[in-house]
């Protein structure tokens, strides 16, 4: 079975920059990590590969990731940690994609791996927050998306079943392979490299693509492809203000509700 950890290099503090002329992420990679949720994804996946190996069945796992060079870096660690291979899409083409666009560009990604039975994706990128690259590209490849997953329960060949997330709780499902996973980050937590996985990651090989080598269409990639147009980003202003009220309970009441009136004037 192949498996696809798609790992997002996000940067490593809170204060993201953003590039006032473009209304884009300003990533330059220097302090960039691979974003937590997906680090658990990797850690399942190299679960899932060890259960397989127990019985016999071969499991490789890849991490696919669209990125600017220096993910190479982020990439290597995988591997030392236990990923089979990496495959990093870039190119400037792909520059200002929207969720849409980076779907499409996974999409190709995925294709260039080939026959792959699962795909494990964080449940958010910690930067862009929005939760979609999963459940699009679950769409895009037309196969079952289990958002939020929790724990496994069970992996075999044609199936797998999770407990995941949902407004009410948490929920058992079992959906057929290939699927698609959006994994939650308190599911595991990622090994560390062993000293002959990091002597191993050192010689491998990462595979980069272009645009063109990923054969994507491309007027659906970068900021051409995107629907989504950011008019403006900005940092909220905030004033805050504190006043204590006392009184009696009654005295309290009628003076937050004048607070609250005034405030909605
Ligand atoms: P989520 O949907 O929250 O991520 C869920 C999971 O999807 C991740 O945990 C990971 O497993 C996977 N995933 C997400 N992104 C990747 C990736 N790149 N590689 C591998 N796996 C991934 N971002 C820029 O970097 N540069 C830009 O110039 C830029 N311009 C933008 C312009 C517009 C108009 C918009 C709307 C967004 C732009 N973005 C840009 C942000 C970019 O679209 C998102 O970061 C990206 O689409 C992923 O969305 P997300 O971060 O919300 O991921």
């Amino acid at each position: 079975m192949n498996i696809v950890v798609c790992a997002k290099a996000v940067p490593s503090s809170t204060e993201v920059k953003m590039d006032p002329q473009t209304n884009t992420i300003v990533r330059d990679g220097r302090a960039a990590v691979v974003n937590p949720f997906d680090a658990t994804a990797l850690e399942l996946a190299l679960r899932i590969k060890k259960m397989r190996a127990q019985k016999g069945d071969p499991t490789t796992v890849t991490v696919l990731s669209m990125g600017i060079p220096a993910t190479q870096d982020l990439l290597r660690d995988c591997i030392a940690r236990g990923a089979d291979g990496a495959l990093l899409l870039s190119d400037r083409a792909f520059a200002g994609a929207d969720t849409l666009a980076t779907t499409h560009a996974l999409f190709c990604g995925l294709r260039k791996i080939g026959d792959v039975g699962l795909v494990l994706c964080g449940k958010m990128a910690v930067d862009g927050d929005t939760a979609q690259i999963g459940p699009e590209l679950a769409g895009a490849l037309d196969v079952p998306c289990v958002a939020d997953v929790g724990e496994l329960v069970r992996v075999d060949e044609e199936r797998i079943a999770a407990w995941h997330a949902t407004d009410e709780g948490r929920e058992l499902v079992e959906v057929g392979l290939p699927a698609v996973l959006t994994i939650s980050k308190d599911a595991a937590s990622l090994r560390m490299p062993s000293i002959e996985g990091v002597l191993h990651a050192e010689q491998a090989h990462i595979a980069v693509m272009t645009a063109a080598d990923a054969g994507v269409d491309v007027s659906r990639i970068g900021l051409a492809g995107s629907p989504t147009q950011v008019v403006r980003s900005f940092v909220p202003e905030r004033a805050v203000e504190a006043c204590e009220i006392s009184g009696t309970v009654g005295e309290q009441a009628t003076r937050v509700a004048a607070l609250i009136e005034e405030a909605m004037r």
